[in-house]
C-alpha cells in the first residue's frame, strides 16, 4: 500500500487531474490510496468569504457563484453527461447551498468562531475528494471517493485540531482496509476531520500533507508520496532562487526542521506519524513524474556540517520582556512561558541576557492576550515585521567555522537575534522582513555557491 497526496496545483483544473489520474494509474499495482488538497486557492477564497461575511462586505455575493461555477466546469470537463456527473454537480450544489447559509449566520449574527470557521474552510477538501474520485472513475480507474471526516478523528482544538490515532486507527482499519482489499482505489480529501461527534474539524493549513501521514501510518503504508508543483524538496524556495537545486535525500529531523522554518513544500507535522513508523516520504512533481525528487528517510546520507538547505519564515515578531529586579529568580522564566502556553502560542527562538528574554512568535491571533498577561511579568516590547532565516544540515555543533560563514554571509545585514546551538540541525537568526529574501539568497550563495541571477 502506498498513500499518494495531490496539493492544490496537482488538483487545481480538469488538466492537472487528468495528469494526476495518469500518475495514479502508473502505481496501481501499490494498491495507492489517494489523498487530496482543494483545488488551488479555494481555502484562501472560503476564508476570505468567511472574513467579507462577518464583516458585512457587499463583494461576499460574488464568492458562492464563483466557487460553484469553478467546481461546475471542472465536473463538466472531467465526466461525460451521465449519472454520475449529475450525482457530483448534486454534491456541489449540496455543498455550496450549504456554505451559503454558515456564511449566512455568520454575516447575521457577526460572529466567526473557529468551529464556524472550519465548517467553511473545510468544504474545500469535500468538493474536491468528490469530484476527483469521480473523474479518475470515469478515467477508468475503480476510485470510491470517502468522506475523511467519517475516518480522521480529532479533537475540538477547531482549526488545529489534533488526531486521535487510535479512534482514527480503528476507522481505517474497519473502513479504508478492506475498499483496498476490494481493489478499490480511496479517494478522500486531506486537512479535514471530525471530533468523535462528528463535528466537522481541520488540521490547520497546509494540513493535508499531514493527513496523508496518518492515514500512511495507520495503514500502514509503504511509502507516502507527496505530490506537488516542484521537483521536490529544494535548497532555497524556488520562488525567491529559481536555481535552487533539488535535495536527492534528506533525513526526517532535518526536514521537520526546514518545514518548520518556512519551507512551505510540506507541513510540518507531517514528518512524525511517519518517522515513528520508519515509513519513508517522498516529495515528487505531479507535472514531471520523470524527477526522482525527495527521499525523507530516517537517516540520509551527509556529510556532517554540510548545510543541506536555507528556509525562511516571515510574518515573526519578536517579544522581549525585561524585568531587571526579576529575570534571574527562579521561576521568572516559567512564568513568561506560562502565558505563552494558556494562550496556545509556540515560541520559536529564545534569547535571554541577564534581565531580559526575548523570544519569537509567528501567531498574530494571540499576540495582544499574550501581550497584556506578560506586561504582568515585566515591560514588554513588540517588534513585529521580522522573518527568521535558517541554515539547516546535521552535525552542525562539530562543525568549526560555520558560524563565522553565515556571518560574513550576512555582514550587510541587520540581525536581531540569533539562535545557535539549540540543536545541531539548525543555525538560524532574525531579520527585518524586508531583508529576509537578500539574506537567504547571500547564504544560499555562501553555503551553496551558485550566484545569485
Ligand atoms: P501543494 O499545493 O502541493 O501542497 P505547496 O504550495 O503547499 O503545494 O508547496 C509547494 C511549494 O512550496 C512550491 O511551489 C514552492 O514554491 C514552495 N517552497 C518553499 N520552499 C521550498 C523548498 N525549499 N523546496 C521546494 N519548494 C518550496
Ligand atoms: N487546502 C488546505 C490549505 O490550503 C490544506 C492543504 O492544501 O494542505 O491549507
Ligand atoms: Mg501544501
Amino acid at each position: 500500500m502506498i498513500v499518494m497526496k495531490f496539493g492544490g496545483t496537482s488538483v487545481g483544473s480538469a488538466e492537472r487531474i487528468r495528469a494526476l489520474a495518469e500518475r495514479v494509474r502508473e502505481r496501481r499495482s501499490e494498491r495507492p490510496v489517494v489523498v487530496v488538497s482543494a483545488l488551488s486557492g479555494v481555502t484562501d477564497q472560503l476564508v476570505r468569504g468567511a472574513r467579507l461575511a462577518l464583516a458585512h462586505d457587499a463583494a461576499l455575493e460574488s464568492v458562492v457563484p464563483e466557487l460553484r461555477a469553478r467546481h461546475e466546469t471542472a465536473v463538466r470537463e472531467l465526466l461525460p453527461e451521465g449519472a454520475a456527473r449529475e450525482r457530483v454537480l448534486a454534491h456541489v450544489a449540496a455543498c455550496t447551498e450549504e456554505l451559503r447559509v454558515v456564511y449566512t449566520g455568520v454575516n447575521y449574527l457577526e460572529d466567526l468562531t473557529a468551529r464556524s470557521l472550519d465548517a467553511i474552510s473545510a468544504m474545500g477538501e469535500r468538493l474536491s475528494a468528490e469530484i476527483v474520485g469521480a473523474a479518475l472513475h470515469a478515467l477508468g480507474l475503480p476510485t470510491q471517493a470517502v468522506d475523511a471526516r467519517r475516518l480522521l478523528v480529532t479533537d475540538d482544538a477547531f482549526g488545529r485540531a489534533i488526531p486521535d490515532m487510535e479512534a482514527t486507527g480503528a476507522r481505517v482499519q474497519a473502513e479504508l482496509v478492506p475498499e483496498l482489499q476490494a481493489g478499490r482505489i480511496p479517494v478522500l480529501g486531506g486537512f479535514i476531520g471530525a471530533t468523535p461527534k462528528g463535528v466537522t474539524t481541520t488540521l490547520g493549513r497546509g494540513g493535508s500533507d499531514w493527513s496523508a501521514a496518518i492515514f500512511g501510518a495507520l495503514l500502514p503504508a509503504r511509502e507516502i508520496q507527496i505530490w506537488t508543483d516542484v521537483d521536490g524538496m529544494l535548497t532555497l524556495d524556488p520562488r525567491v532562487f529559481p536555481r535552487a537545486r533539488v535535495i536527492p535525500e534528506v533525513s526526517f529531523d532535518e526536514a521537520a526542521e526546514l518545514a518548520y522554518f518556512g519551507a512551505k513544500v510540506l507541513h510540518p507535522a507531517t514528518i512524525k506519524p511517519a518517522v515513528e513508523r520508519g515509513i519513508p516520504v517522498r516529495i515528487l512533481n505531479s507535472l514531471n513524474p520523470a524527477a526522482p525528487g525527495t527521499r525523507i528517510t530516517r537517516d540520509a546520507p551527509g556529510i556532517a556540517g554540510e548545510p543541506r538547505a536555507i528556509a525562511f519564515k516571515k510574518g515573526i515578531s519578536v517579544l522581549q520582556i525585561s524585568q531587571p529586579r526579576m529575570l534571574m529568580a527562579h521561576g521568572f522564566v516559567a512564568r513568561v512561558f506560562d502565558v505563552f502556553a494558556r494562550h496556545r502560542t509556540p515560541v520559536d527562538l529564545i534569547a535571554t541576557s541577564e534581565v531580559s528574554i526575548s523570544l519569537t512568535v509567528d501567531q498574530p491571533e494571540t499576540l495582544p492576550a499574550v501581550q497584556k498577561d506578560l506586561e504582568a511579568l515585566g515591560d514588554v516590547r513588540l517588534l513585529p515585521g521580522n522573518a527568521i532565516v535558517s541554515v539547516v544540515g546535521r552535525g552542525f555543533l562539530q562543525r568549526p567555522g560555520l558560524a563565522a560563514r553565515l556571518f560574513s554571509a550576512l555582514r550587510d545585514v541587520n540581525v536581531l537575534m540569533i539562535s545557535f546551538g539549540a540543536s545541531d540541525v539548525n543555525l538560524s537568526c532574525v531579520v527585518a522582513e524586508a531583508d529576509a529574501e537578500r539574506a537567504v539568497r547571500s547564504l544560499h550563495h555562501e553555503f551553496f555557491k551558485e550566484a545569485a541571477a
